[in-house]
């Protein structure tokens, strides 16, 4: 396996793409170049469909990280399989996938407004989370709620910012996540930036302006340990 271009580490919103077949393993089929976020971070992977020449359509039910790089395409039970140097149309649930990044920026504006130690977090398609260490007296949903629209609203646009792994090994307080070591790669760490908001390392995909989140809601707030206090928002 080789490292596969990760065409969504620059272009979130691409929808479709062309890709070749690299090869075709047991865990996926690897192409040279995806759309399809794999799972990371805390961030389903993408599905969707890799349409064939003839217009056969190979459905992809998940997206996972291979060895070396490479993204491995897992194609559902049943579906054809493609062979290697053939070209492909890739095309992701875009409905799935925008439900995700409106989700993931929404946690980043999330943990600015509750400042604390992030200890886990997860983001699916309909409901995202961060724990954080801190005192469950100190979690207020309406506030939480409040205080995260209110930075939403401000409808910024969001930046990707690169640094070296020294820049980073000298700001640790950029490292809010505890449970995520921060996506190095070629002495560099990718950062989202939401200007006079937030600033952290993330590798996964973001929207272009937070406004795009629209409103969020607390939907749970309940214990999951001593260092766990779980914060469970949805879209409004
Ligand atoms: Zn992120």
């Amino acid at each position: 396996m080789a490292a596969t271009e990760l065409l969504f580490r620059e272009d979130a919103y691409l929808k479709t793409a062309t890709a070749r077949v690299v090869a075709v393993h047991a865990n996926g089929i690897e192409l040279d170049r995806t759309i399809f976020y794999p799972t990371g971070g805390g961030q389903v992977g993408d599905t969707g469909v890799l349409v064939r020449a003839s217009g056969e359509r190979i459905a992809i039910g998940d997206t996972r990280k291979g060895e070396a790089d490479a993204v491995m395409h897992v194609p559902a039970a049943g579906a054809a399989l493609p062979e290697i140097g053939e070209t492909l149309t890739l095309e992701i649930d875009w409905a799935r996938r925008y439900a995700l990044m409106r989700l993931h920026t929404a946690l980043h504006v999330m943990s600015c407004v509750v400042v604390a130690p992030v200890t886990g977090g997860n983001i699916s398609p309909d409901k995202a989370r961060l724990d954080f260490d801190i005192d469950m007296s100190l979690l207020d949903a309406a506030k939480i709620a409040d205080g995260t629209n209110a930075l939403i609203a401000r409808s910024v646009d969001t930046e990707t910012v690169w640094i070296s792994d020294e820049e980073l090994d000298a700001r640790p307080e950029l490292v809010k996540t505890m449970s995520v070591q921060p996506p190095r790669g070629a002495g560099r760490v990718r950062l989202l930036k939401i200007p006079d908001i937030d600033l952290q390392p993330c590798g996964g995909t973001h929207v272009k302006n937070i406004g795009e989140i629209g409103t969020i809601r607390v939907t749970r707030i309940r214990s999951e340990g001593r260092r766990n206090k779980r914060v469970e928002i949805a879209l409004a």
